[in-house]
């Protein structure tokens, strides 16, 4: 009976999955980085190929599409009233209160239209982005949580992420109490 010591059980193991990690080059910046053999599983779980763009990179295009980290005074654009929102005063979207947004104030079937087959998609998608109003951040059913970016079902938080939280400061939190500087996935 062949037996292996520990050591050379372990080596094999790093040996082995090391073989199963993968390194590309970003299509975008350039830059190596690797796809670990979990990465694969969960690829393949949700049926998407794997990246072509670096971790760093697909960060940047997912903040560009929707900021969670930074806070503007700006004004609504539905009541004129001062607010607190994701989007600069000079963004070039429509922005409503989120109460306001979520309410009966306006309908969002005027904003309907038919798509044009001989424009090109991408321009028609552009100016129905600009033309329909947003919410000025994703605080739902939070109390006193104004200056969050995406809270819900939150209490007395600030500058925070998460949900059913109370009294926390700084936090990426869910379901947590009197936190600060945490980050609790
Ligand atoms: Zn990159």
């Amino acid at each position: 009976m062949i037996s292996l010591n520990e050591g050379v059980v372990e080596r094999r193991a790093l040996v082995l999955i090391k073989s199963m990690t993968k390194t590309k080059i970003c299509q975008n910046c350039h830059k190596k980085f690797t796809i670990e053999p979990e990465d694969f599983e969960f690829y393949k779980k949700i049926e998407v190929p794997e990246p072509t763009f670096c971790p760093e990179c697909r960060a940047q295009r997912r903040f560009a599409f929707c900021n969670l980290m930074e806070l503007y005074k700006r004004k609504c654009d539905f009541s004129n009233k001062d607010i607190i929102s994701i989007y600069r005063s000079d963004s070039p979207f429509k922005i409503y209160h989120s109460k306001i947004w979520w309410s009966d104030k306006w309908d969002p079937m005027d904003y309907g239209r038919n798509y044009d087959f001989k424009q090109p998609f991408l321009e028609q998608f552009k100016r129905l982005m600009l033309d329909v109003p947003r919410p000025h951040n994703f605080n739902l059913g939070s109390v006193n949580c104004d200056y969050c970016a995406g809270v819900y079902n939150c209490k007395n938080c600030y500058m925070c992420v998460g949900n059913r939280s109370e009294d926390c400061l700084y936090s990426f939190v869910g379901l947590s109490r009197n936190c600060l500087d945490s980050f609790l996935p």
